[in-house]
């Protein structure tokens, strides 16, 4: 099965639709949505009426941290995305808030699970950064392989039973094999904030077949998103960032 995952959105319009355009192209059999729909980015209700039309085709979505925060209101957040979070409430309709409230906080799907943070305390957010997370992740799970997102850095973690994980940082664009002997946590990175250094959105294409898994670069017009981000009157770091991929 090929599975496309898209994580970290984050109110990006201009980056979900040139990456919902290289999807449509590649065909997958189904599509994963892995949580923080919204939160940093200008155009929140747009991405939440994306995601509820791909869910009706048939896509899985979980819950991310950010948009807990936008139904709940944030908590224990940095001060750019507690401003965000305030401003995104006051966007979205009952209609999209209830959308956000009723997500999961992690799916199965062909053996893997989804999970927007980690396995481990999925709920308290913690971040898969290292071997040391990335252990405590697969110690949670019986899955052989355990997709996240929340860092908006891609990583992959090949672990022996015993042993602690071996972290494995993956090329853009070129496939990185899955080994049947080990068990695995895959890091997406973020479509609508990368943070590696590469402004490019990112997605991974995951194909369970042929044991591999691709983070796939897509080039968008970051300064368009950018503007719409001043124009909103959110800090204005959140355009600068999306420009330098920080
Ligand atoms: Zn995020």
């Amino acid at each position: 099965m090929r599975i496309a995952v898209l994580s970290d959105i984050h109110a990006n319009r201009e980056a979900l639709e040139a990456v919902l355009e290289v999807v449509h192209r590649l065909q997958p059999d189904r599509l994963v949505l892995l949580g923080d729909l919204v939160g940093y980015g200008p155009d929140p209700g747009f991405v939440v009426d994306a995601a509820k039309q791909l869910v009706a085709a048939g896509a899985l979505c979980v819950l991310g941290n950010h948009d807990e925060a936008a139904v709940h209101g944030p908590s224990g957040m940095t001060p750019h995305a507690h401003e965000a979070a305030l401003w995104t409430r006051t966007q979205l309709s009952a209609e999209q808030l209830a959308f956000l409230a009723a997500l999961p906080l992690s799916v199965e799907l062909d053996g893997a699970l989804f999970v927007h943070a980690s396995a481990r305390m999925p709920q308290a957010w913690p971040y898969v950064t290292d071997a040391h997370a990335a252990g405590q992740c697969l110690a949670a799970s019986e899955a052989a392989l355990i997709l996240c997102g929340h860092t908006h850095v891609p990583a992959l973690f090949y672990a022996r039973p015993g042993r602690e994980p071996v972290p494995f940082t993956p090329r853009r664009n070129l496939a990185a094999p899955l080994s049947a002997l080990r068990r695995h946590v895959v890091v997406v990175g973020a479509v609508g904030q990368p943070r590696d250094g590469d402004p490019a959105a990112c997605f991974a294409l995951l194909d369970t077949k042929r044991a591999e898994v691709t983070m796939i670069r897509v080039p968008y017009d970051a300064p368009a998103t950018a503007r719409k981000i001043a124009a909103a009157g959110l800090p204005e770091w959140l355009g600068m960032r999306l420009q330098i991929g920080r």
